[in-house]
């Protein structure tokens, strides 16, 4: 099929990448003249494990292709994917603008029947505003058609290839055909394509994300009750997620939840609610121990040095989660400013994320090269983000460089009693 995907973002950019790779001939148009000249250069914007070389391959067999010209992409496409940013409001709502523009040059630019996908993370009755918006534009036959991303930034290929589910939402028989062809061949494996009516799938995605936020909010509770009983959260998150009806995955404690999505996705659906009238009160203590979260490594360090004016601590990890560089609401940010603003100095390492660090801090902290340069002369360590080579550390090297051997694991990646041995005071979260 001929696709146009409209916003070559950490989604846009996946998407276009693993349609062309099924044999689809692509279009990845955004408005950034910068993106795209990177992108025609064989540079990517993001980083994404594993989509540098997939989008190479497909560049190279002529099946993906970058732009700043929105027109012939959608002209000549069969299937055009929205997937621009849909960044929170000034009142918690999603904000819509840039789908709608998007959507508006859709229609100026439609010259046969096409089907338009909502990608882009949207709230209920959206659609119909997308077709009101196309509509207004053109006489042109079209459909609007409801498919929310579930993708996880650093593992957004294979969640992309191999997906838990496809949801669309679709109310044509035409578009439900063209949708189900073009996801046939990542849905092989008994993954299923779940059919639905497009409100039922824009709610889907909100619904999952404040699901997935609640369990992270709901273990940074129990973690902080673990901390006063003298209990250990890996202990009872172990125990409870051997029951089947709970199960492992997201009951891990930490700094609060951050990133593109998490923060505003249930902004979002506690301001759909609220404007029709129903009070979400369960996600709006989600959100209230989350903000307590982010705070509460910050307030270990208070607790333990008394004041924070002239210390110097290091960050190890500014990225929201390991495997991305993407800093949008990430914890890091908030930490760093707790810090600073207790007139303490901050060094700062992350494996990927440091260009974009220097443009989301500024001039707030020092930016150093390797994990263990942040080290010289500290008073503390800050684990925020729980990369992979943070876990296996020469101790002893650590305690030579720091001024005081004192580590807040906001991430539980190291043993306490490991470092306790090494000679470090320890404080982790939901530890005894
Ligand atoms: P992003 O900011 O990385 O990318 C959006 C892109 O759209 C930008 O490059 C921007 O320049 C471009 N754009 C804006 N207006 C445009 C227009 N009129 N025409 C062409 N391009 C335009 O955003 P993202 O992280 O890819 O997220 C996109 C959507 O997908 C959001 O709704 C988000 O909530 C949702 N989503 C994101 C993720 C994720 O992990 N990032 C996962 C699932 C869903």
């Amino acid at each position: 099929m001929r696709i146009a995907v409209i916003g070559s973002g950490y989604v846009g950019l996946v998407a276009g990448t693993c349609f062309a790779d099924s044999g689809n001939e692509v279009v990845c148009v955004d408005v950034n003249q910068q993106k795209i000249d990177l992108l025609r250069r064989g540079e990517l914007p993001i980083y994404e494990p594993g989509l540098s070389e997939l989008v190479e391959k497909n560049v190279k067999e002529q099946r993906l292709t970058f732009t700043t010209d929105l027109a012939p992409a959608v002209a000549s496409a069969q299937v055009v994917f929205i997937a621009v940013g849909t960044p929170e409001g000034e009142s918690g709502e999603a904000d819509l603008q840039y789908v709608i523009a998007a959507a508006k040059d859709i229609g100026r630019a439609l010259t046969q029947y096409t089907v338009i996908v909502d990608k882009s993370t949207v709230p209920v009755g959206t659609a119909d505003k997308v077709r009101a918006a196309i509509a207004a534009e053109t006489k042109v036959a079209f459909d609007v058609v409801s498919n929310p991303e579930f993708l996880k930034e650093g593992a957004a290929i294979d969640d992309f290839l191999k997906p838990d589910r496809v949801v669309i939402g679709v109310d044509s028989e035409k578009a439900r055909a063209v949708m189900g062809e073009l996801y046939a061949p990542f849905v092989r494996t008994e993954h299923p394509i779940l059919f639905m009516d497009t409100r039922s799938a824009e709610l889907t995605k909100y619904a999952s994300n404040a699901m997935l936020a609640t369990r992270i909010s709901f273990m940074n509770d129990v973690a902080s009750l673990c901390e006063r009983v003298g209990a250990d959260v890996d202990q009872v998150r172990k125990g409870m997620g051997a029951d089947k009806r709970i199960g492992y995955p997201f009951l891990f404690p930490g700094v609060g939840y951050g990133g593109s999505c998490f923060p505003k996705d249930v902004k979002a659906l506690i301001t759909t609610a609220r404007e029709l009238g129903l009070e979400f009160d369960l996600l709006r203590a989600v959100e209230r121990t989350n903000e307590k979260q982010k705070k509460a490594l910050v307030a270990k360090a208070v607790k333990h040095f008394g004041t924070l004016d002239g210390k110097t601590f290091a960050v190890w990890g500014l990225a929201f989660k390991p495997k991305t560089d993407d800093m949008r609401e990430a914890p890091s940010v908030e930490i760093i400013e707790g810090l600073t603003g207790k007139g303490a100095k901050v060094r700062a390492f992350d494996p990927v994320a440091m260009e974009v660090a220097r443009r989301h801090l500024k001039d707030r902290c020092t930016l150093v090269e390797r994990p263990y340069d942040a080290l010289e002369g500290v008073d503390a360590l800050f684990v925020v983000t729980e990369w992979n080579e943070f876990r296996n550390v020469d101790f002893s090297r650590m305690k030579a460089l720091m001024k005081q051997p004192v580590v807040f694991d906001g991430r539980n990646i190291f043993s306490p009693s490991k470092l306790r041995e090494a000679g470090f005071t320890y404080y982790g979260i939901g530890r005894p």
